[in-house]
């Protein structure tokens, strides 16, 4: 009897789900891998790769911290969400978003994998992973191990994911391992930024650190997502929050969203520092391309 692999149908394309533990075959009889055993599970529709004692213990490592779920309570209203953040952070993304990235290219790509997609609907084409079920989530799993085939997009995006994860060369290598040959992987990350925990905050990266993490690709382009007022007017209401909370966090935390709020309109300044040479030298945050060879 030949095996049939195991099929997510996404709105726009059909692709070939792998193991959720050793990128084995997934028998769409059995439901199991192959090669380890691994069973294939679906929570409310959606395909989970992630055990549930990881499961658990990321949304706890997330709920532990009030100002994350109250983030993320917010995320279930996307535009909303997004609004309060233009309105309140003092940060502006004035450089090539992934949505703006995808927008531009030349073709339509046909499969692009949003990794860390939370609940942004970046393309029609594109199939959002996650490891909370944000709506707009297609598929829960973990961006070191992804239960797809070698080389099954066209595009891969990742808009601040990288720093959450806690070895980020092993991601960048799933992310190349998934992506085809002269496919495009765009990546977002902060730069000047405070610690900002979802559920962790781990890492920071130069224009030249994600070309190393993504090592053995070819450098398309790159430049500044978010320049340098932005960078600065975040640092310093973190700072200044901090200085003027005495020790005592639950002031910290309110100064934090209080000179937020009071620098927010400065932020606006990006739309003419954050094209002038010298600004990916402290800005907020960059942005790359790569290719895979
Ligand atoms: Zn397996």
């Amino acid at each position: 009897m030949e095996e049939v692999a195991l099929v997510y149908k996404h709105p726009q394309f059909c692709i070939e789900l792998r193991c959720g533990t050793c990128n084995g075959f997934l028998n769409e009889q059995t439901r199991c891998c192959n090669a380890c055993g691994y069973m294939y599970r679906e929570e409310d529709g959606r395909p989970v790769f992630i055990d549930p004692a990881d499961m658990s213990a990321a949304l706890a490592d997330q709920n532990s911290d009030s100002e994350n779920s109250f983030k993320n309570f917010f995320k279930r209203w996307p535009r909303l969400y997004r609004f309060f953040v233009y309105l309140v952070a003092p940060v502006l993304f004035s450089g090539l978003s992934a949505k703006r990235f995808l927008d531009e290219l030349p073709a339509v790509p046909e499969r692009v994998l949003n990794i860390g997609s939370g609940p942004t609907f970046l393309h029609p084409n594109a199939l959002n992973v996650d490891i909370f079920p944000f709506p707009n989530v297609h598929i829960l799993a973990r961006a070191e191990r992804l239960p797809f085939a070698d080389e099954t997009f066209d595009v891969v995006c990742s808009e601040q994911m990288l720093e959450h994860v806690r070895q980020p060369a092993n991601v960048a290598r799933e992310l190349i391992r998934v992506t085809k040959k002269g496919g495009l992987i765009y990546t977002a990350t902060p730069y000047m930024l405070p610690l900002h925990p979802s559920p962790k905050d781990y890492s920071r990266w130069s224009i030249d650190g994600l070309h190393d993490l993504f090592d053995g690709c070819r450098p398309v382009k790159s430049g500044v997502l978010n320049g340098p007022v932005s960078g600065m007017l975040i640092v310093m209401a973190g700072g200044l929050a901090m200085i003027f909370s005495f020790g005592w966090t639950p002031l910290r935390k309110i100064n934090n969203y209080l000179f937020m709020l009071l620098l927010s309109p400065f932020k606006l300044l990006d739309y003419l520092y954050a094209k002038l040479p010298g600004a990916e030298d402290v800005a907020g945050g960059l942005w790359t391309i790569v290719q895979k060879p």
